[in-house]
């Protein structure tokens, strides 16, 4: 029997996520006359894009920079600023307008679809791919690829003159990749850093979070090792059974995670300042003045936090009930409770972990690839985008302007050398 013949094509993208399509579309509009297909293992392309934004698609940060990119090397590697220069986010968001997708700005720069619908960023990508008359090749997985860029799939195999490896990251597994681009790429010579969960919630052991569960307040938190400051945000921060969660400690978390999945090797803990605008010394001066209100501890913070969240405040500061009258509390016990608020100690346990976990800390090797054009350094004709490298972001729709800056970079590039290969 002959054997199945090899699809050709002059550009393959590896993965049909964020960063996939867009490459897919990129190269289209740069060379109509490439042929282009995405090789998506599941039936639908683009699942995780639904989910983003709980459903609202925050699909990029205007004021995105290197400072909000993180890698296993460090804090703000360089290596995104080729990308986001040669595709800033305005860039992307008119790439997106001409398709018919308006976009709006809320708080801190984030940028939502104007109809506030994650459904409609992945239409309106899934439309031009089908108008551009890009391949999309569903329910194909692959399998491997060698140094003459041959692909192996659970559905043939398939050559290309460029590949795009956009495979995404491993967090919240049923919407990512199989997670065997580690092995696929290792023959390649690309190697792969430490894969952590990165944005999701932090564990601790204490009995409190779970009595305070569904509490929300704004804050500040941090992490520290052994006294050593590890990071801080600040923002909306909530109580939840196993421990914390809310955007701040969504993106402390990546700190939390590296020992995953054991608790951190060396023991940290989170600290929690209920009052960020007040010194310690002014909430004790506050808390001396409401003595003289004619309060009992049950309603003695009522106005200046969550009520339920000071009355277990309260009761951490002192054993007295909360049926007495606040003018009771000792000097001693106002100094601890000023203390709490400002500073209230939870051990952290781990995290949450991938099923929870918005985005992976880790993936391909940056050394591997040139930052200016994304091509591998070991593999002519290979370029990478997407979480799949070891680039990770800071929560606030950082991820996915990575994803478009670097899908287009990457298919600009593959473009660009086969024009010159012509
Ligand atoms: C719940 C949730 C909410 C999020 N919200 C936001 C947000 O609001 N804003 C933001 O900026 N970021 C958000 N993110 C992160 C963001 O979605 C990702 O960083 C981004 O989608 C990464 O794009 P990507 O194309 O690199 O990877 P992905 O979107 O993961 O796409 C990779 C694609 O490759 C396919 N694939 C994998 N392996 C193979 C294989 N071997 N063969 C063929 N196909 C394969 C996968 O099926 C997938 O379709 C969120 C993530 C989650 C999970």
């Amino acid at each position: 029997m002959a054997a199945p013949k090899m699809r050709k094509f002059d550009i393959i993208i590896i993965g049909g996520g964020a960063a996939g399509l867009i490459a897919a579309l990129q190269a289209k509009y740069e060379a109509p006359h490439l042929s282009v297909a995405v090789l998506e293992k599941e039936a639908r392309p683009g699942r995780k894009l639904l989910a983003t934004g709980n459903g609202r698609c925050n699909i990029a940060n205007r004021r995105a920079a290197r400072e909000h990119y993180f890698n296993a090397a460090g804090d703000n590697p360089a290596f995104v600023q080729a990308a986001l220069k040669a595709y800033p986010v305005a860039d992307n968001l008119a790439f997106f307008r001409d398709m018919g997708l308006l976009t709006k700005e809320e708080a801190d720069g984030k940028m939502y679809p104007l109809g506030d619908q994650a459904a409609a960023v992945l239409d309106t990508l899934r439309l031009h791919i089908a108008a551009k008359q890009v391949a999309l090749i569903t329910e194909t997985e692959v399998l491997g690829i060698n140094r003459q860029l041959q692909i192996h799939t659970n559905n043939g195999d398939f050559a290309a003159g460029a590949v795009i490896l956009a495979l995404g990251g491993v967090a919240s597994p049923k919407l990512s990749t199989s997670g065997n681009f580690a092995e696929m790429l290792k023959p390649l010579g690309h190697r792969t850093t430490p894969l952590h969960p990165a944005l999701c919630q932090i564990k601790t052991e204490s009995p409190l979070p779970k009595a305070l569960q569904g509490i929300k307040f704004v804050g500040r938190a941090e992490i520290r090792q052994q006294n050593r400051l590890l990071g801080a945000e600040e923002g909306e921060i909530l109580f939840a059974a196993y421990g914390v969660s809310g955007p701040p400690i969504l993106q402390l978390s990546r700190l939390a995670a590296a020992d995953y999945p054991n608790p951190p090797s060396i023991p940290q803990e989170i600290r929690l300042d209920m009052l960020p605008n007040m010194t310690e010394e002014e909430i004790a001066a506050e808390l001396r003045r409401r003595q003289k209100l004619p309060l009992t501890l049950e309603d003695y913070l009522t106005g200046m936090l969550n009520k339920r969240l000071g009355q277990q405040m309260i009761k951490l500061a002192t054993p007295r009930k909360l049926s007495e009258p606040a003018e009771s509390l000792t000097a001693d016990e106002i100094k601890r409770l000023a203390h709490l608020l400002k500073c209230l100690s939870l051990p952290i346990s781990g995290v949450t972990g991938w099923q929870q976990a918005q985005v992976m800390a880790g993936g391909l090797e940056l050394k591997g690839f040139t930052a200016q054009n994304l091509a591998s350094r070991l593999v002519p004709g290979l370029f990478a985008a997407g979480e799949v490298l070891d680039i990770c972001g800071a929560c606030g729709g950082y991820n996915l302007t990575w994803a478009w800056s670097s899908g287009r970079l990457a298919a600009h590039s593959a473009v660009n050398l086969l024009q010159k290969g012509r």
